[in-house]
């Protein structure tokens, strides 16, 4: 069977559009409630690219089907000058692993970080180099030049190529698989979220991360920015160490997210969080 491809659909709508706007002309009464499904479909594929973790504008892993006793960490929106030592030294001090999906712009500006946090063994990741609030917005070439200018900076300074590349806030669109394929680069979102920019209450966010917490699950946390508990801290620092002593309590560990796919069950592919087979994973990883 024919697989249904976020661009065909796309190219449909456009066709839609066109005839639409066509008969709008002529029957301009009759166009009135064909309007309003020209509307609706276009309200889908916007809520299609703003929804992180569905599997229709190309392969994102939400969470891997593995064999072993891992779940990965990952921390979005760094290297953040105070934040991020903070977090590397909860991690060394519980022997924990994990991926920094870094921002170019900020690598660049704090470069020994991300030569130290690759030092100890975590993986660095594609994050964009500008993390712009329009990034879904943008064409073919721009989003090109997001992921090759990235990858270019933390290659050289981290001496390994990301693998992984996370879109801003997740957003994406149909542009955007075909260029990874291209770099055999994984699309990665995740199956835990902290909400650790915004929210300042650290239970909460203990409960948030702890609820369905099983082998396989990608935890997405921020060593760019994090929200303030009633003491004035990042909330990191109160949730990172009772999460790794809690994953320890488990019998979890904490890797990075390459280690993660790197175990995953070849017998089955990387599974979303509600069950479903995601598209194969790049040739470069089988
Ligand atoms: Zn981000």
């Amino acid at each position: 069977m024919p697989r249904l491809d976020a661009r065909h659909v796309f190219q449909v709508t456009n066709v839609l559009d066109g005839l639409l706007a066509a008969g709008a002309a002529t029957h301009a009464l009759a166009a009135v409630p064909a309007l309003g499904v020209v509307a609706a479909t276009q309200a889908a594929l916007t809520a299609t690219c703003l929804c992180p973790r569905c599997p229709f504008l190309g392969p994102v892993i939400t969470r891997v089907a593995t064999t072993k006793p891992e779940v990965a960490l990952t921390f979005d929106d760094g290297p953040d000058a105070a934040l991020t030592p903070r977090i590397l030294a909860l991690l060394a001090q519980y022997d924990a692993r994990a991926s920094f999906f870094c921002i170019g712009r900020r690598a660049r500006q704090t470069p020994q970080l991300i030569r130290v946090a690759a030092g100890a063994g975590h993986s660095i990741e594609n994050h964009s180099w500008d993390h712009s609030p329009r990034f879904a917005l943008f064409g073919s070439r721009r989003l090109a030049r997001e992921i090759d200018d990235t990858q270019a900076l933390l290659t050289d300074l981290s001496g390994r190529p990301p693998t992984c590349f996370r879109a801003p806030a997740g957003f994406r669109n149909p542009w955007l698989a075909p260029l990874l394929a291209e770099r055999a680069l994984y699309c990665a979102a995740w199956s835990h979220r902290a909400f650790d920019t915004l929210d300042p209450a650290t239970a909460r966010i203990e409960r948030r991360l702890s609820r369905g917490l099983t082998p396989g699950a990608v935890i997405l946390l921020h060593d760019g920015r994090n929200a303030r508990d009633s003491a004035g801290r990042p909330v990191l620092e109160t949730v990172l160490p009772r999460l790794l002593q809690g994953l320890q309590t488990r019998g979890l560990r904490a890797v990075d997210l390459p280690t993660l796919l790197a175990g995953h069950d070849r017998t089955r592919r990387p599974q979303d969080t509600a069950g479903r087979a995601a598209t194969p994973v790049p040739r470069a990883f089988r």
